[in-house]
């Protein structure tokens, strides 16, 4: 069954098209990776697809339901973002619990899915610290956290490592691809790191200029990439 799949989607910022009559199907459960140079449109697309950005042309369909024009807190779509963002007055716990204590869920509920994420997380010693007393990775993985509670078909992470540095990049990439094979949702990743791309996605979307370039898995590309660009971006000798 298809996850998501974008028709012809098109984005203009006044005159200036910035996203080119995409089209993308990325079945439920996959990994994708949207991968290309800084200003491609990959936050743009991904805005799109959360319902933080409007489209200009073409549909959106989510699990098969049209989704092109539904508010974003109804789209079951969570989105990790690069600036976590957390409440710095807030304990992990209360951090994690934010969206579902606004949605008035019951205190019970609650308590579970945060623990439950928290167990995922291995954040389950840390629930009453503050964000100031974690570090870098532990943080990212809150963020990540309040996602994970508010169990959505569709995760949506933006760049969500480029602030830790290498080391840490490379142990927090492999807590996604754990969480996504634990979790098993459907996850978009954006990134401009090649490497980030061929080591997680069963599905890598190269763009330029707002025009998908190709589509396919990792090896796929690597082996036959269809231009020279996919060729120099994923760094295959072709
Ligand atoms: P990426 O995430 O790949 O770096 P973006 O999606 O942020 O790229 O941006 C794609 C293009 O759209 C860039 O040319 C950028 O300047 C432009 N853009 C993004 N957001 C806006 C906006 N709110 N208003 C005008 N132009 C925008
Ligand atoms: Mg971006």
């Amino acid at each position: 069954m298809s996850g998501i799949k974008l028709t012809g989607v098109s984005k203009s910022f006044g005159a200036m098209k910035v996203i080119h009559d995409v089209d993308i199907e990325i079945e439920q459960g996959e990994f994708a990776v949207f991968v290309g140079p800084s200003g491609c449109g990959k936050s743009t697309l991904l805005r799109m697809i959360a319902g933080l950005e409007e489209t200009t042309g073409g549909e959106i369909r989510i699990e098969a339901e049209d989704v092109t024009r539904k508010e974003a807190s109804k789209r079951g779509v969570a989105m990790v973002f690069q600036s976590y963002a957390l409440y710095p007055h807030l304990s992990v716990f209360d951090n994690m619990a934010f969206s579902l204590s606004i949605a008035r869920r019951p205190k019970a509920e609650i308590e579970t899915k945060v623990k439950a994420a928290a167990e995922i997380l291995r954040l389950t010693d840390y629930l009453s610290h503050k964000p100031s007393q974690l570090s870098g990775g532990q943080r990212q993985r809150v963020a990540i956290g309040r996602a994970i509670v508010r169990e959505p078909r569709v995760f949506l992470f933006d760049e969500p490592l480029s602030n830790l540095d290498a080391e840490l990049r490379v142990k927090m990439r492999m807590e996604i691809a754990r969480l996504h094979r634990q979790i098993g949702a459907t996850m978009i990743y954006v990134t401009h790191d090649q490497v980030e791309a061929m080591t997680l996605a069963d599905k890598i979307v190269v763009l330029k200029s707002g025009v998908v370039q190709q589509v396919g898995a990792p090896l796929e590309l690597y082996r036959n990439p269809d231009n020279m660009f996919v060729a120099g971006f994923i760094g295959s000798p072709a």
